[in-house]
């Protein structure tokens, strides 16, 4: 997970400081994460779950599931590509596919909205594809 493209990174308020912190304002749901608390991640000399022996596990399974449902993203993919190419190019592919085509913003996965604007790209870009 790109923490720089969560809804709860990216707002203001009870900002929160990214999912391997000891974040007071993450959510139970993230706090309890069995990724997030996976005792094999740990001995990894990635950091990153491809280098598991259970590569990808059914908890992996079912998040990448959700999140290539709803969030337009995978999981499993972005794991690929750092194992193949490296984070660097993660990251720089990230930071195209969620820029802002109106400020250059960041768009949040979880809800579509840029960071930068306040607009609703997500819906805005479905929108304009119709016309
Ligand atoms: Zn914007």
């Amino acid at each position: 997970m790109n923490c720089g493209i969560c809804m709860a990174y990216l707002r203001e308020k009870n900002k929160c400081f990214g999912c391997t912190s000891e974040d007071p304002y993450m959510r139970s749901y993230c706090r309890e994460c069995t990724i997030r608390n996976c005792e094999t991640i740990k001995t990894n000399t990635s950091g990153f779950c491809y280098e598991c022996a259970d590569f990808p596990c059914k908890r992996l399974k079912q998040l990448d599931k959700r999140y290539s449902a709803k969030y337009h993203m995978s999981m499993l993919e972005n794991l690929e590509i750092i194992r193949s190419k490296g984070i660097k190019a993660l990251l720089e592919r990230e930071e195209e596919k969620w820029k802002c085509p109106e400020c250059g913003g960041v768009i949040s996965c979880h809800n579509g909205i840029c960071y930068g604007c306040g607009q609703d790209i997500l819906k805005y870009t479905k929108k304009v594809s119709r016309q």
